[in-house]
Parts: C-alpha cells; sequence; structure tokens
C-alpha cells in the first residue's frame, strides 16, 4: 500500500516539483516504515505521481519553480551553467544516461543530494557487497556507515531552534530569500562515492609469558629516536599475531612489567595483546595451541602459556587491583663485608616489613617524587658465599625491589644494608610469581 495519505498530497506535490526525491518525501511525511523505502526508485517514482495525479492541476499552480524541464544529453554541459545560476528549471538525466523520459526522471534531489536515489538501489549495494566481499575479512555481523557530505547539514538544518530563531531576527525577509531559496534548489551534479572501506572491530588476545633473557626489554627501547636492543617481549609474541590475524597493528599491555635484566620466571606474567583491524578472527583451540607453539619456536628468549582469546572487558581483570597483589621475586645479593649463614638467617623471622620508598634516580624521569609506603611480607634466605646470598621475597605489587636491596642512597627505608648494617648491591633478580588469576590456566 502506499504509505502517503490524503493530507500528505499537498507537501508531497510541493516537495516533488521543486526536485525532492520520493524517498526525501516519504522521510519529511513521516514515513517510518522502511518498506517504501526499498522500492526501486523507478516504481517509487511512478507510484508517487500516480497518487498525485488527482489534484496535479490544481496543486502545480502553487508552485514557485517551473516543473521540470527536459533536456538532451548533448545539451547538458552548455545548459548546466545558466540552469543552475538563476535556479530555475532542473536536468533530468534517466540513470543509464540515455535521453530523458517521462517516467524515468532523476532530478538530483535538493535534500540528500542524490545519495536516497541511486545509492539505494541494488546496482550500489551489489558494488558495496562486492568490496565487502573482496576485503578478504572474517565476520558474522556488519555494520554499515555512511558518512554525509557536510553540505548536507546546512540542508537539512542541524541549527538548533533558539540559534535559527535568533538568526531570522537579525535578517531581512528580501536579504533571506536571495541568500537562501527555499526549498533550496537542486543541485548541478549527484554526489558521488569518494571510498567504500571496510574496516573490523578490535580483537584480544592474551596469555602469561616468561622472560628468560636479563637482555630483552619488555617494550621497544628506543632512546632519542635510536634503538638501545633489537627486540622485545611485545615483539616477540606480537608479530606473529599481526602475521596470523592479519591485523593492521596492536597495542600489548601486561599486568606490571620487568626490567630489561629481570628474568620472569614460574607461571608467568598475565599480559593482553589488542589487534587493530584484524582481517582473520575465527579461529579453533587447536589453532590458537598451534600459535602458541610457533611463538614458542621461535624464540628461546621469550615462552607463552595460556593463550587464548578474551573480550575487551576482560582485560579489565589484568589491571584489576594490581597493586594489591603480591609478588614474589629471588634476588642474588652481594656484600661488601664478609659474611657468614648466621648473619643473614634474621632476615627469615622479619614478617610484614613496612618500608619507605621515594621514588627510584632511575625512574625519576617519568615518575613523580613521592614516598611510597610498601609491604615485605616475607624474605627467605639462602647463603651462597662470603659476599653472596640469594633472597627470596613475598612484596606488595609495585615494590622496587632492587631499591630495598641496595638502599637507593638512602631513599628505601629501611632497605637490607641497612638491615645488616653492610653494603649491599643486587646481581641478578628474577620475578618468580606475578599472583594475577587472569587470563585462566589452560589444560595442555
Ligand atoms: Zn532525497
Amino acid at each position: 500500500m502506499f504509505p502517503l495519505t490524503e493530507e500528505n498530497k499537498h507537501v508531497a506535490q510541493l516537495l516533488l516539483s521543486t526536485g525532492t526525491c520520493p524517498r526525501c518525501i516519504f522521510r519529511f511525511c513521516g514515513v517510518d516504515f522502511h518498506a517504501p523505502y526499498k522500492l526501486p526508485y523507478k516504481e517509487l517514482l511512478n507510484e508517487l505521481q500516480k497518487f498525485l495525479e488527482t489534484e496535479k492541476d490544481e496543486l502545480i499552480l502553487e508552485v514557485m519553480n517551473p516543473p521540470p524541464k527536459k533536456i538532451r544529453l548533448q545539451e547538458l554541459e552548455d545548459s548546466i551553467d545558466n540552469l543552475s545560476q538563476n535556479g530555475e528549471g532542473r536536468i533530468s538525466l534517466s540513470q543509464d544516461g540515455s535521453i530523458a523520459s517521462k517516467n524515468s526522471n532523476l532530478n538530483v534531489c535538493n535534500v540528500c543530494l542524490g545519495i536516497l536515489q541511486e545509492f539505494c538501489e541494488k546496482d550500489f549495494v551489489k558494488k558495496v557487497c562486492q568490496k565487502v566481499e573482496a576485503s578478504g575479512f572474517e565476520f558474522t555481523s556488519l555494520v554499515f556507515s555512511v558518512s554525509f557530505p557536510p553540505q548536507l547539514s546546512v540542508r537539512e538544518s542541524v541549527f538548533t531552534r533558539m540559534a535559527v530563531m535568533k538568526a531570522l531576527n537579525k535578517i531581512k525577509e528580501e536579504d533571506f530569500l536571495k541568500q537562501f531559496p527555499c526549498p533550496p534548489n537542486s543541485p548541478k551534479a549527484v554526489c558521488t562515492v569518494l571510498e567504500i572501506e571496510c574496516a573490523h572491530g578490535a580483537v584480544f588476545v592474551a596469555g602469561r609469558y616468561n622472560k628468560y633473557s636479563r637482555n630483552l626489554p619488555q617494550t621497544p627501547w628506543i632512546i632519542d629516536g635510536e634503538r638501545k636492543l633489537e627486540s622485545s617481549v611485545e615483539e616477540l609474541i606480537s608479530d606473529h599475531l599481526l602475521a596470523v590475524f592479519k591485523a593492521e597493528s596492536f597495542n600489548f599491555s601486561s599486568s606490571g612489567r620487568e626490567d630489561v635484566d629481570v628474568r620472569t620466571l614460574g607461571n608467568g606474567r598475565p599480559f593482553a595483546i589488542e589487534l587493530v583491524n584484524p582481517h582473520r578472527v575465527h579461529f579453533t583451540s587447536q589453532e590458537i595451541k598451534e600459535l602458541q607453539q610457533k611463538i614458542n619456536n621461535s624464540s628461546n628468549k621469550i615462552q607463552v602459556r595460556d593463550l587464548q582469546l578474551v573480550t575487551r572487558e576482560a582485560i579489565g581483570h589484568m589491571k584489576e587491583g594490581e597493586e594489591e597483589k603480591t609478588k614474589t621475586y629471588s634476588a642474588l645479593i652481594w656484600t661488601d663485608k664478609a659474611i657468614q649463614k648466621k648473619d643473614i638467617e634474621f632476615l627469615n623471622d622479619i614478617k610484614d616489613l613496612k618500608i619507605d620508598q621515594k621514588t627510584p634516580l632511575r625512574v625519576l624521569h617519568r615518575r613523580p617524587l613521592a614516598v611510597r609506603a610498601r609491604v615485605i611480607h616475607s624474605m627467605e634466605t639462602q647463603y651462597v658465599d662470603e659476599h653472596h646470598f640469594r633472597l627470596r621475597l613475598k612484596t606488595q605489587a609495585g615494590t622496587y625491589i632492587k631499591e630495598f636491596v641496595h638502599g637507593d642512597f638512602g631513599r628505601t627505608k629501611p632497605n637490607i644494608g641497612s638491615l645488616m648494617n653492610v653494603t649491599a648491591d643486587i646481581l641478578e633478580l628474577d620475578v618468580e610469581s606475578v599472583d594475577v588469576d587472569w587470563p585462566p590456566a589452560l589444560d595442555d
């Protein structure tokens, strides 16, 4: 059934004869179900003309501009300037570019600039489909979004009611009509499609990594544009993911980080990687396992476990309560004075030692100066020789371990040196565990 009613007739007739397309006429008449908009343009125009036929003669008198003038294609270029300058008449072109006939008029709509004309037809939809298919994305649902030419907003008047009223009060009627013919003139040419772009929403992969090298930063180490070390944990993992997911770029995040010379052992450190604009997104758990294997085979500096696809929301678990979590470390410590086993045993009895840490000198260039209270939950010593011992520490996350050992020129109080009354330094540090229960462990 034709969606317009008798009371729409007057408005529809006025709009049609001033160059508004049938779909825009439906919009202005408040047609809010989509079936009629789907009809082919020619059919729509025929139906509309048939609907308006009865009162056409009577209504046409009220129309400000003369009805559409049809010209031959050859005349088009010569006439186009004249026509548009005085705003009278309209160019009618049939869609296939042949000479216009009565029922295949295509005036470029003065409201939508043609967007609801040929870009709603099957041919254009086909073109978009072909482009989507050719892009090679894997997907299950699709969002189609259109970026309109900015001219449209002026024609549809997106200004606020108050702003328009204020402006109208300031301008004389005849000045306004000179600048803004109402309804607006039809444009000279239909607007064109600049580009059809396809993109896929990001997907997220998480896991845990071990780092076995004391010469590998977590993220690319670049100072003043110069690369200091050739690789990083982030790159050793992400390069494989980028290739397999055919993604454009990635963002790496993790639960805390370790220094370049610190190993991460035990169950590893949780990490998550956002893959931006991936072309491949459907993987079986077997394929993800194989991907993990591929990463692990490619380097002996890192190993990855529990690799899995996760949601964006789940990544929050990794950062949640990061400060409250505990971490376990193992440090190799040197002392200037000769020590015996009994000199370090007292450390085993210290529980929940509160320390104050001023921002370490080595990170002062990127962290604000502050004093942070931290807790060393427990320590366990292992005597090595007169100048060396191993210390296993369980601490609050965020504790600077190196500074707790050597004291950072008195900026961390107390510290191992002050507790033992020696000068102490740290030779090696390993992260033994990061107590974050995410991502879930997978059985191998
Ligand atoms: Zn339109």
